[in-house]
């Protein structure tokens, strides 16, 4: 029997996944063929899913994901073979100037996304909504432990190693802190923060139910509505997660003078701020945006985890997985908020009546 990977192709906003089955690519120079063991939703693949963020189609979406390299191209250290591991989500070429002198591999000149690119790219695996995926030569592999579980660690290549990159740029640690917005990165951050020693991380969302989790990772939380809550000019430290650009006037009243403002969620094109300059010179302000991380930052989010294992109730921010061919009830559950992530385990066998045959058990 010709091996073969299953893959959910996205061709549109909100026209049905369709599963394909494709035949098992032959690797290049420096790759790795990896079974994904367990990939989660971002919000930005929801945009993508509802048309608000556009990119090549069709493509198969996710970036979310660990997984057990199952294979290794020319020029990989065979050990590598069977390892279960994380990956950075950007693939960059080492050598141009982005990679090189600016120190910001992801904005590489020859830059490629995993979840963004086509179907007609490569191998076409290029995604993590699928059972297998090709995984580039610049793209950086670490290994995980087996005490982390797949829960635990699925998140950790798009959202905790995004957030430690934020808070790797932040002065110093100071007293007070306020994060904008209760998701997955806020969530991070309140770990993060309170363990690198922060005395108050108040968490702002505008919805209680976000704000339930908040209080189990060290932050404090916040009503966006109860506006005198944090006072005028006494966070050393605001960072934007909302995702939403009219929240930075609060962050702007909170903020004291000589303070740093991070803004990491506004990755759309409605995000124009609010700010005259005026505001940003007299406040003695710092505003710094991040995107993506850097290899290290995916390091450091394992490493992190693995300290952290027990001190955070980590699996409770994602749902109990469901089939690859249950992607969209997947994504109604993801946009319903119930879970931080959604997660999808592409060896679970579906038992709804598509016309998805039972997955082959190696390839
Ligand atoms: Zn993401
Ligand atoms: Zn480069």
């Amino acid at each position: 029997m010709e091996p073969s990977v299953l893959a959910a192709i996205f061709s549109g906003a909100e026209a049905p996944f369709r599963y394909e089955r494709l035949s098992r690519p032959t690797l290049g120079s420096g790759e790795a063929l990896v079974a994904i063991t367990l990939t989660t939703l971002c919000g930005s693949d929801l945009h993508t899913y509802r048309g608000r963020r556009r990119g090549p189609t069709p493509l198969v979406l996710g970036h979310e994901a660990i997984g057990r390299v199952i294979a290794v191209g020319s020029g990989m250290n065979a050990s590598w073979v069977d390892q279960r591991i994380t990956w950075t989500l950007t693939d960059s070429c080492g050598l141009c100037e982005a990679c090189t002198r600016w120190n910001l591999p992801q904005k590489c000149e020859r830059l490629f996304k995993y979840g963004h690119g086509g179907l007609s790219e490569g191998s076409g695996l290029n995604g993590c909504y699928a059972t297998h995926l090709v995984l580039r030569s610049g793209t950086h592999l670490v290994p995980v432990p087996d005490s982390l579980t797949d829960a635990m660690v699925a998140p950790a290549n798009c959202a905790l190693a995004t957030m430690i990159a934020v808070i790797e740029a932040l002065p110093t640690c100071g007293e007070r802190v306020v994060i904008q917005g209760a998701g997955l990165l806020g969530l991070y951050g309140c770990a993060l923060l309170k363990t690198a020693g922060w005395k108050q991380v108040f968490v702002v969302d505008r919805q209680p139910a976000r704000l339930l989790a908040v209080p189990r990772f060290g932050g404090i939380p916040i009503l966006s509505t109860a506006h005198d809550a944090i006072r005028a000019n006494s966070a050393d430290v605001v960072i934007e997660v909302s995702g939403s650009a009219s929240v930075v006037e609060d962050g702007l009243r909170w903020i004291r003078p000589g303070g740093h403002y991070a803004i990491a969620g506004l990755v759309h094109p409605d995000s124009a701020l609010q700010i005259t300059g005026e505001t940003l010179i007299r406040k003695c302000l710092t505003l710094r945006g991040t995107h993506n991380y850097q290899p290290r930052h995916l390091e450091a989010a394992i490493a992190f985890l693995s300290l952290h294992r027990e001190t955070f109730p980590w699996e409770t921010l994602v749902s109990p997985p469901m089939p690859l061919q249950q992607l969209e009830e997947a994504f109604a559950l993801a946009e319903s908020g119930r879970w931080a992530r959604v997660a999808i385990d592409p060896g679970l066998i579906s038992d709804c009546s598509r016309n998805v045959t039972a997955l082959d058990s190696a390839i």
